[in-house]
C-alpha cells in the first residue's frame, strides 16, 4: 500500500493569449502549490478492475474521476495487468480553481509509478499527464512553475517567499469550460504581470510578487458571480498584502506575510463566506 499527497493550487498570474485553433486558449500562468491536501491510498487488487472509494457526493467514482483516468491511462499504457483501488479523501474543494481533480490525477500517476514499479521519471509521467488535462504535468511537479501552451508547457521557477495564503471559497461552482467560453477580447484589457512576477520569485522580493499578482478571468467570473468582488474587498480591507481569484473561480484567496494579519482577514470573512482555510504557500 502506498500513499501520495495531492496538493491544491493557486495562479499567481492567468493570463490568456489568444484562442487557438483546436479551441484551446494560449496562456501563460505562474501556478504554485499551498498546504491544502486531497490524500490518496493506492493498493495493487487480485483482479484487473479500478476501484475508486470517494465519500463525496459531488465527486464521481467511476470514468468520469480524472483519478480513475490516470489509473486507467498508466494501466493501458504500460501494459499493467493487475488492478488498483484507490482511496481517495477529499480536503480540496471541488470546481474551485484549486485543480483538486487534476492534483488527485497526478498524484495517481505518481503512485501508480511507485506501486508497480515503472521507474519512470517526472519528466515522463507529467508529458503523458498531458493526454487527459492541462493543468496535471503542473501538478506532477507540484512545484511553482511558468505554464505556457494550454497549461502543459512548463518551466520550473524558484519556489515563492514564505507567506501565508487565506482561501475563500463562495458556495457556488464554476465550470472552468463556461468560463473561457464567455471570454471576450475586450477582457484582455488588464495587463499581465507574468514576467515581472517572474523577476519577483527569482528575486525572492516578496513585496514585488503581491505588487504584480493578476488573473484575465477574473473580471469574467466575476461578472457572472459578483461575490467575487466583495470576498476581495473584504480581504483587502482586512489587510491582505493582495487578494485574487484563483483560475477560473471562484475561490478568492489572499497572501500575508504575518500570522496575525492572516488570522484577522480569516475572523474578517466569517458571517460572508462559509468555507474559508488558512494555509502556507508551499512552492
Ligand atoms: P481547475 O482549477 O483545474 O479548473 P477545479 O478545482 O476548478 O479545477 P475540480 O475540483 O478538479 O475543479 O473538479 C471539477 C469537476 O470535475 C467536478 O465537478 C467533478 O465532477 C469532476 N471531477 C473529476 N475528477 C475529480 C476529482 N478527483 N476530484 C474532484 N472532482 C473531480
Amino acid at each position: 500500500m502506498i500513499y501520495e499527497n495531492a496538493p491544491a493550487k493557486i495562479n499567481l498570474t492567468l493570463d490568456t493569449l489568444y484562442k487557438r485553433e483546436d479551441g484551446y486558449h494560449e496562456v501563460e500562468m505562474i501556478m504554485t502549490t499551498v498546504d491544502l491536501n486531497d490524500r490518496l491510498t493506492l493498493e495493487k487488487r487480485r483482479d484487473k478492475k479500478i476501484v475508486l472509494k470517494v465519500e463525496h457526493r459531488y465527486v464521481p467514482t467511476d470514468h468520469r474521476n480524472l483519478a480513475y483516468k490516470a489509473a486507467k491511462l498508466m494501466m493501458d499504457r504500460y501494459g499493467i495487468e493487475q488492478g488498483v483501488t484507490i482511496t481517495l479523501d477529499k480536503a480540496i474543494p471541488i470546481a474551485a480553481g484549486l485543480a483538486g481533480g487534476s492534483s488527485d490525477a497526478a498524484a495517481t500517476f505518481r503512485g501508480m509509478n511507485r506501486l508497480f514499479e515503472l521507474g519512470l521519471s517526472l519528466e515522463v509521467l507529467s508529458e503523458l499527464s498531458a493526454e487527459i488535462g492541462s493543468d496535471i504535468p503542473f501538478c506532477i511537479y507540484g512545484k511553482t512553475a511558468l505554464c505556457t501552451g494550454r497549461g502543459e508547457k512548463l518551466k520550473m521557477l524558484p519556489k515563492p517567499p514564505a507567506a501565508w495564503v487565506i482561501l475563500a471559497k463562495p458556495d457556488i461552482s464554476v465550470s472552468t469550460a463556461d468560463v473561457y467560453g464567455a471570454l471576450k477580447v475586450e477582457d484582455k484589457e488588464a495587463d499581465i504581470q507574468t514576467e515581472q512576477c517572474v523577476k519577483a520569485l527569482e528575486a525572492g522580493d516578496y513585496q514585488m510578487l503581491v505588487e504584480n499578482l493578476g488573473n484575465t478571468l477574473e473580471k469574467v467570473t466575476t461578472e457572472m458571480h459578483p461575490v467575487i468582488q466583495s470576498l476581495k474587498e473584504t480581504m483587502q480591507k482586512a489587510g491582505v498584502d493582495a487578494a485574487l481569484m484563483s483560475g477560473s473561480g471562484p475561490t478568492v484567496y489572499g497572501l500575508a506575510s504575518k500570522e496575525r494579519q492572516a488570522k484577522s482577514v480569516v475572523n474578517a470573512l466569517k458571517g460572508c463566506c462559509k468555507e474559508v482555510y488558512m494555509v502556507r504557500l508551499l512552492g
